[in-house]
């Protein structure tokens, strides 16, 4: 698939002449060597993607002109993915590229009672969720956003179908369905504490199993968004 580039200016779609520049100029001049006349893809994250064609390379900036452009409405349900930190690096960073190539809308990191105290690298975060978000071709950048416990996160998406996966419930086929938007909750590699899944059950929450086995937490975390791979 062809190479996009991230050009996050909400006008993109109205621009005729855009300029990439630092490290969106430095993949496309010296990685990928790009050269005047080249076709290249853009997208804004906002729900814009163009195609241009490259008028001028310098080393710190691509001059493109714009040859087209496509644009999408954002999606009607939010699926939003709080994760409960953790604490392995790989296996975190892992779990944040599966949920933006599997659709997540917002993900929503929080530190669970069960999370060890590590602190959240935000630009590396970013920067795992740019890139996925070019690899995958999406059309929308998911939000990061950071919140301090599971409460916090309730308050934060008070308005959304609570669906919590545990590994203690009592195992039943899912049959969840969201018709509305929805915050999809998976604990950190201690799992979710007994309060945290009273809070959420008292809140109306779901409490769900994601089958017989334990699955680790990034794994869970690609399981509960494949149920909703086709609801948009
Ligand atoms: N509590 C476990 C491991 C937690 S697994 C322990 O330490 O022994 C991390 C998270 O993945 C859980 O909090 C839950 O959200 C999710 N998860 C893992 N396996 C699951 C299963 N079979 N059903 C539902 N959720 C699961």
């Amino acid at each position: 698939m062809d190479t996009l580039f991230y050009y996050p200016d909400p006008d993109l779609c109205n621009s005729s002449q855009v300029q990439l520049q630092g490290q969106e100029a430095k993949h496309a001049a010296r990685v990928l060597r790009k050269k005047v006349g080249d076709t290249v893809f853009l997208a804004n994250g906002l729900g814009c993607k163009a195609t241009g064609e490259i008028t001028s390379v310098s080393k710190q900036f691509v001059s493109i002109s714009i040859t087209d452009v496509e644009e999408k409405t954002s999606p009607k349900i939010k699926k939003v993915l709080g994760l409960g930190v953790i604490k392995k690096r790989d296996r975190f960073e892992f779990a944040i590229e599966k949920a933006v190539e599997l659709g997540a809308t917002t993900i929503c990191l929080f530190d669970a009672d069960h999370s060890e105290r590590t602190r959240i690298n935000k630009e590396r975060v970013d920067a795992i969720v740019q890139s996925a978000f070019k690899q995958s071709g999406r059309w929308f950048l998911p939000e990061v956003i950071t919140k301090e416990s599971i409460n916090d996160v309730l308050l934060h998406f008070a308005d959304h179908v609570v669906v919590m996966a545990h590994e203690k419930k009592e195992l039943s086929a899912n049959d969840f369905r969201i018709s509305n938007n929805a915050l999809l909750l998976v604990g950190p590699e201690g799992g979710f504490s007994d309060s945290e899944v009273e809070t959420v059950s008292n809140a109306g929450g779901r409490v769900v199993s994601l089958g017989p086995h334990r699955l680790r937490a990034e794994t869970a975390v690609t399981a509960i968004l494949s149920q909703f791979l086709f609801t948009a």
